[in-house]
């Protein structure tokens, strides 16, 4: 018999549990990738994630091949495509791993309820997470808005077991008619992606080469260096995550090994950290799964009353460009322009930034985020955005506003991070690299901007209009 195995978010072969699942069955197996952006609206991927679905796409039709079988790639209405492809290949069942976000559990919903209804077999699994969102809940019997008890619960649950492994061969079962990758003209037509290449290695392969790199030259110190923007401190794996070319179980697995391997306990104490942060990424699609309106509104409705500064097209293109004239600000801007990706920390700051110095609408950095980063993803992306706006589960409170010239002089202490990604102020002194507007002759001689607004008196702001909100 024949199954259709509709790869998504999982790109690739290891530890695929629909991909295993149809393997071990003793089925042929079509791989099939089905590109229908429309169906996600309105959080269909952005440019920099078509770039890396692309170079993705291609990595897996290559592992696909060399064990014997291809990626059939459709475009269109998914629904449509997988009846045709069962006709023309007999198959009897379609088999993915979940998805999270709204449009696509709405979506395939459909599709299950559709396939069963002609009498095919469609089954779903767990490929993305360590533990599915409605399995977790609070002694109440509620979702968990706060993070350290909903990690506490996990972890304590956490088995930590060997991946299962990448089939050596695929039984397949050809389908006619599958599109070009090209024609679905992922990548961009104005070459802006032109540094990405240097920086990332899309598909499986890159991303073990990621997590062992990490393991080796990072995991020791991950729990100070995670905060520094200018050194090699954390892992990288997000878009590799975001597109499941590795799976959280995996990189558990790896880590413990890595451990093992070296008998460290240090190492193994290290990890912890480590896991933690992927321990985010859960308590992220938590959240997305019971309150799917979080990407629009906010979690906490206090903040549907805030009162954010009118829309600003110019400060927000400003902020866009890295032309803010704050220097980690900037630093952090181009460097998500240029490599498609941008640290935690300076994220964080960023985020503040606009949301707070310039009072602008966290749903506009949420989108500009979508469309320049290679890991945007829907859970992190917003629970990344509520958090630092202060709406969300778990926020940091409102009024704990960032200030980035301590900040940066605080994680990027030699200026190294801001030097690189704005090179105006490479030659810039020490003392000057965080705050380069005490000296009016740098800024004339090297043409950066000043400050687009006065730190003090926007934070001033923003805490009054904090109180405004609270007073409604
Ligand atoms: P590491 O420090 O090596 O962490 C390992 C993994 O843990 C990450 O790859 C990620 O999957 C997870 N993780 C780490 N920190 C967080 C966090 N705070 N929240 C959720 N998961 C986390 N992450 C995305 O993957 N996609 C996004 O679109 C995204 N948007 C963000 C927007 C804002 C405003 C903020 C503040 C954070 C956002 N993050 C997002 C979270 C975080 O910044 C990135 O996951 C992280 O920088 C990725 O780098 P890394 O893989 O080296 O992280």
């Amino acid at each position: 018999h024949v199954i259709i195995v509709w790869f998504r978010r999982d790109l690739r072969l290891e530890d695929n549990p629909a991909l295993s699942a149809a393997i071990d069955s003793g089925a042929s197996v079509l791989p099939v990738y089905i590109h229908a952006p429309e169906e996600e609206a309105p959080w269909a991927q952005g440019a920099a994630s078509h770039w890396w679905l692309h170079h993705s796409l291609t990595a897996l039709d290559q592992c696909l091949r060399e064990r014997g079988s291809y990626l059939h790639i459709c475009h269109g209405a998914t629904l449509e495509n997988l009846r045709e492809l069962i006709v023309s290949t007999g198959a009897q069942a379609v088999y993915w791993n979940r998805r999270y976000e709204p449009a696509c559990i709405a979506r395939d919903k459909c599709i299950k309820q559709a396939l069963r209804d002609d009498g095919i077999e469609a089954t779903s699994f767990n490929g993305a997470l360590l533990i599915e969102p409605w399995q977790i809940e609070t002694g109440q019997g509620d979702p968990y808005r706060v993070f350290t008890p909903f990690w506490r619960k996990l972890r304590a649950n956490l088995q930590i077991e060997a991946p299962q492994p990448a089939p050596q061969r695929i039984e397949t079962k050809k389908a006619e008619a599958s599109v070009a990758l090209n024609s679905l003209n992922l990548r961009p037509k104005i070459p802006w992606d032109s540094e990405f290449g240097a920086h990332w290695l899309p598909g499986e392969f890159g991303a073990h080469e990621s997590v062992q790199q990490f393991c080796e030259a990072a995991l020791r110190d991950y729990k100070v260096e995670r905060d520094r923007p200018d050194h090699f401190g954390t892992s990288r794996i997000s878009p590799y995550l975001h597109f499941g070319e590795i799976g959280p179980r995996q990189i558990a697995w790896m880590l413990d090994q890595y451990a093992r391997n070296e008998s460290s306990a240090v190492l193994h104490e290290a990890a912890e950290p480590y896991l933690r942060e992927l321990g985010w990424r859960e308590f992220s699609n938590h959240l997305l799964y019971h309150f799917p309106h979080t990407p629009e509104k906010p979690l906490q409705a206090q903040f549907d009353a805030f009162p954010w500064a009118p829309d600003d097209a110019v400060a927000l293109a400003r902020w866009q460009r890295g032309q803010t004239g704050i220097p980690i600000i900037d630093a952090g801007m181009r460097e998500l322009w240029r490599t498609g990706w941008m640290h935690n920390r300076v994220r964080m700051l960023v985020a503040s930034f606009l949301t707070k110095n310039l009072r602008q609408h966290w749903r506009h950095g949420a989108r500009w985020f979508w469309d320049t980063l290679v890991d945007a993803d829907l859970a992190n992306n917003t629970q990344g955005w509520q958090w630092t706006a202060g709406s969300g589960a778990d926020a940091s409170p409102y009024f704990r506003i960032f200030n980035p010239v301590t900040q940066g002089y605080r994680f990027d202490p030699d200026g190294a991070y801001v030097k690189r990604w704005v090179p105006e102020l490479a030659d810039a002194p020490l003392k000057l690299v965080h705050e380069p507007w005490l000296d009016p002759a740098l800024l004339q001689r090297t043409g950066y901007p000043s400050p687009m607004v006065d730190l003090a008196a926007t934070r001033t702001a923003a805490l009054d209009a904090y109180q405004r909100m609270r007073n409604v």
